[in-house]
């Protein structure tokens, strides 16, 4: 049942020892980084984990200032790999890994998918992008350390993917959930049923970009599977900073590899467990790039009860979603999953959404491009007027705004290759 039982159910007193141990060893690591010398950070002591909150927070944009080296604290020969931050805009944000880097984040990713019951004999498809991207490679070297078959597909090229998953009796695939609704809408608009098709077919990964409860029902149910949400950032390696348990109520985050704490982001005040707020991480393990205090811009909680399944390791609630992400229109603020958990959990709506903010005047105005199901589009007209009005009320209910909803036909929102696009902003600054 665990990976490695020792660690993933160390008592408490056990596990904040063990970090308290690495806090300091990493900071003496950074202190070695032009970064963090430029901070002083060698002047901070840490006495007790709680101490951390003393120390200087790191923002994206300090990894883009220290661009590309700043941050590398070990002779560039002892460092094998770098990765690369899916970011479009600006300049990258690299991290480094040492090879005893790569064997951490390779034990942490074995850990997680041992977690949810895969084994040396499951078939294991990776739809999720290689190269600078972490989700492809960290899952790799997860699932061939475990001793999966493993089938490298990355993204895209549906028709391929789902002859894999046939052909080559596929167990596992990790994939992003927007792609996994669209895989969901290519079977069915062939007629095909996923248990007949995908006999062996039992869980599916889903990481990358935020998702509501709501999503994963919907894939659960389609493919009759167990979907695991997977949560990480390539500051952090990448996958397998937290990942869900089999009781699926919230993520554990590796405390034995990383330190987090959840912060108002006004104030940098730890908030009380039940509340929301940014995830802060610290590497603990980090050889060639240690990172401290990162500043995710994830927004979730924590949740300090223990979890039926016995590793003392603290879960975070579903990420629900970025604080770059939140839309202020008219003064209110809103999240992408708050029409996600409305739109995707509404009889007759398909599974592809967008939305688009414009300016009227001197308003913000929204549009939300919805697609439906093949079967509205059969028969009386009226019924898409009924579910146009119902969505607009339920939708004004829960983000305090009318929305226009334009319903369209399957297949007419154009599908990412990597993280979905829900928002486009064409509002005038
Ligand atoms: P990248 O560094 O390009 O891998 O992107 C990492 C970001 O993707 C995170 O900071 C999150 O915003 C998002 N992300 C990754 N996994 C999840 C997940 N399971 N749920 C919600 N957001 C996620
Ligand atoms: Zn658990």
């Amino acid at each position: 049942m665990y990976w490695d039982q020792a660690t993933e159910t160390m008592s408490r007193d056990q596990l904040e020892e063990l970090q308290l141990k690495r806090m300091k060893e990493t900071l003496n690591r950074a202190a070695k980084a032009p970064f963090y010398q430029t901070l002083g950070i060698a002047d901070y002591v840490i006495k007790d984990l709680s101490d951390i909150q003393k120390l200087p927070v790191t923002t994206k944009q300090d990894l883009r200032d220290a661009y590309p080296y700043g941050m590398v604290c070990t002779p560039l020969q002892e460092i094998i790999r770098l990765h690369s931050s899916s970011g479009t805009t600006g300049i990258p944000t690299v991290v480094y890994h040492s090879r005893e880097d790569i064997q951490m984040w390779t034990e942490l990713v074995t850990r997680c998918m041992y977690m949810i019951g895969v084994r040396p004999d499951d078939v294991f498809q990776n739809m999720i992008g290689y190269g600078l991207f972490t989700g492809g490679l960290g899952l790799h070297y997860g699932a061939e350390r475990l001793g999966c078959l493993t089938i490298p597909t990355g993204p895209g090229n549906t028709k391929r993917q789902l002859k894999f998953m046939k052909e080559f009796d596929v167990s596992v695939i990790h994939v992003i959930p927007s792609y996994a609704l669209h895989l969901a809408d290519t079977l069915e608009a062939a007629g095909i049923k996923p248990k007949k098709e995908f006999p062996k077919l039992k869980s599916a990964i889903l990481g990358a970009e935020p998702h509501s409860e709501e999503t994963r029902a919907k894939i659960e149910d389609f493919f009759g599977i167990d979907a695991f949400n997977s949560y990480g950032l390539s500051e952090m390696n990448g996958p397998g900073v937290a990942f869900e348990c089999p009781h699926k109520q919230g993520l554990h985050l590796w405390e034995d590899a990383f330190c987090f704490e959840i912060v108002d982001p006004e104030t940098l005040k730890p908030t009380s467990p039940g509340e929301r707020g940014e995830l802060i991480v610290t590497t603990l393990t980090r050889q060639a790039m240690p990172i401290i205090r990162y500043r995710t811009k994830d927004l979730t909680m924590r949740i300090t009860a223990e979890c039926a399944c016995g590793r003392t390791h603290q879960r975070i609630e579903r990420i629900s979603g970025r604080s770059d992400d939140m839309m202020i229109l008219k003064g209110v603020n809103i999240f992408p999953i708050q029409i996600e958990q409305i739109l995707i959990g509404t009889p007759g709506v398909g599974r592809n959404y967008q939305i688009i903010l414009e300016s009227k005047g001197h308003n913000d105005h929204m549009i939300l491009k919805v697609e439906l199901d093949p079967s509205m589009f059969i028969g009386d007209i009226s019924s898409l007027e009924k579910l146009r009005a119902k969505l607009i009320r339920e939708l004004h209910d829960e983000i305090l705004i009318t929305p226009d909803v334009d319903l369209c036909e399957p297949g007419s929102i154009p599908v990412a290759q990597g993280k979905a696009v829900r928002v486009i902003d064409n509002r005038e600054l």
